[in-house]
């Protein structure tokens, strides 16, 4: 092996770490922390990034990427890959100028608080013209990278690796309508009764319940640990310690379970990369997309299935007796299954999910090209809500203001959540193929021939091969929408006897 690559790696590998020793920092500011501390942990938090984004960008890392993509070019290897993925990422951390970087953080600082408090108030307007300013720092970011067909491609690129936004709106334009009908037709079934979902539960053994199904999925504790906070999510130091929050909501007990489903599956994810790649930047799930393809799995397809109740609902039975007293196990599937067209996205079923998405989407490249007036935007989203889910907020709270990304300049993330739920079918569709009796395996409560065909397939790719062309060769075809409107076709069809 080369010396420069060598090199290259020692560089890299201690960039990883001080990345690493910040998600620490942050996954103990949002477990343990005492409120107290988060000035502190800013700056604990902006010294490591600032050493970390000083090492990664510097004249040596630079010179050493030109010679060793000549060296590499059209080499089909893990260094090959390594080399290409460095690349990429220097040259993005490279053009944005520090300036930026800096005004950025003021901005958004700024819109950050007027969104908590626009929010509070439900008031659009005093948040209008932060919204303003971010939208400009968004339109500077673009003119930092090459032309593309379309400005919002750079945005979206951040999240989802060589994804153009043009088809993103082919997938959405053809998924659109097949959504919206098959809302239409729920609308008219009979509505499911799911009162029974929102007793009392304890959170004790919510919290038990939760870990007893991720356990038996793979979720490996020995290298994982499941913590409490006030937003779920994961996190991972290195393919032997990701970690994964969960949360309890009175209002809404069993949701925990589906949560921790969702986190463990982003975090099986992470345990399953190559450990060969450990400290290199191959060591991460490929995109947003993919990411979220693997947690929408465990969290949907294996998790709010009738065989996976099926087997689970007995033991559930046996720790709730008095909650799902007369509740069989196919009522429940039902509940937990529900559709109902709803305000807000976090709490949105699979059925209206990706709606919220596209909605949101056709929001922001308005936003971006300027043909849509930011003071225009709660409007526009009253429109577009009654137009695809036959509902209007009843205040700006409950419309455009209820999502944090804008306020925080995370603009060509959204898709990827609705993206993610398509490759979830694609892939879902193959496994089936793969694994004949899938079914039956889930429901004897047996994951280990599931997970081994993602840990193969996915998983140990880490971020070797681009989303679409590991979608393309795992699933046979780029990312598309067709299988996502079969499977919710069929499953709804099924549930409410359409
Ligand atoms: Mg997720």
């Amino acid at each position: 092996m080369s010396e420069k690559l060598n090199r290259l790696k020692e560089i890299l590998g201690e960039v990883s770490d001080l990345n690493h020793a910040g998600s620490v920092l942050s996954w103990d500011q949002q477990v343990n922390m005492p409120p107290g501390g988060g000035e502190a942990r800013g700056q604990h938090l902006a010294t490591l990034g600032k050493i970390s984004h000083e090492k990664s960008t510097s004249d040596e890392v630079g010179k050493l990427l030109d010679d060793l993509k000549r060296e590499f070019d059209g080499v089909d290897s893990d260094d090959a890959a390594l080399v290409r993925v460095a690349a990429r990422n220097y040259d993005k951390a490279t053009r944005v100028p520090s300036e930026f970087v800096s005004e950025q953080a003021v901005v958004t600082t700024a819109a950050f608080d007027a969104w908590v408090a626009a929010k509070g108030r439900s008031d659009f307007s005093t948040f209008q013209p932060h919204l303003e300013k971010v939208i400009d720092l968004m339109r500077k970011y673009v003119e930092f990278f090459p032309p593309s067909d379309h400005p919002y491609d750079a945005l979206l690129d951040d999240y989802e690796p060589g994804m153009k936004t043009a088809e993103v709106q082919e997938i959405f334009g053809k998924l659109r309508p097949q959504q919206v009908k098959l809302i239409k037709a729920i609308k008219s079934a009979r509505p499911i009764k799911d009162d029974f979902l929102h007793k009392t539960y304890a959170e004790k053994k919510v919290w038990d319940f939760s870990e007893v199904i991720i356990s038996k999925f793979g979720y490996d504790f020995g290298r994982g640990r499941q913590d409490k906070a006030a937003h779920p999510f994961e996190t991972s130091f290195s393919v032997n310690d990701v970690r994964i929050t969960n949360r309890y909501e009175p209002s809404n007990p069993l949701a925990t379970l589906f949560s921790g489903m969702h986190e463990a599956g982003h975090a099986m994810y992470e345990q399953g990369i190559n450990p060969a790649y450990e400290r290199t930047p191959l060591a991460n799930g490929v995109s947003s997309a993919v990411h979220e393809s693997q947690s929408r799995m465990w969290e949907n397809l294996v998790g709010r299935s009738l065989p996976f109740w099926e087997h689970f609902f007995p033991e559930l039975k046996k720790t709730f007796p008095t909650q799902l007293d007369g509740v069989s196990a196919k009522s429940f599937y039902k509940a937990i299954n529900k559709v109902e067209p709803s305000f807000i996205r976090v709490n949105a079923d699979e059925a209206t999910y990706n709606l919220h998405i596209m909605l949101r989407l056709e929001l922001e490249i308005g936003m971006l090209e300027g043909s849509l007036a930011i003071k225009d935007l709660p409007e526009i989203w009253n429109t577009k809500m009654q137009d695809y889910l036959g509902i209007t907020p009843p205040d700006d709270a409950h419309g455009v203001l209820q999502d944090i990304h804008w306020s925080a300049g995370l603009f060509g993330y959204f898709p990827t959540y609705a993206l993610g739920n398509l490759i979830s079918a694609q892939l879902w569709e193959k496994i089936n193929r793969d694994i004949r009796d899938l079914d039956e395996q889930i429901h004897k409560g047996k994951f280990d021939a599931l997970l081994a065909w993602l840990r193969a397939k996915i998983h140990v790719h880490g971020h070797k091969f681009d989303p679409q062309d590991l979608v393309q060769n795992v699933a046979g075809s780029k990312i598309d929408a067709s299988a996502y409107v079969r499977y919710l076709n069929k499953k709804y069809g099924d549930i409410y006897g359409l």
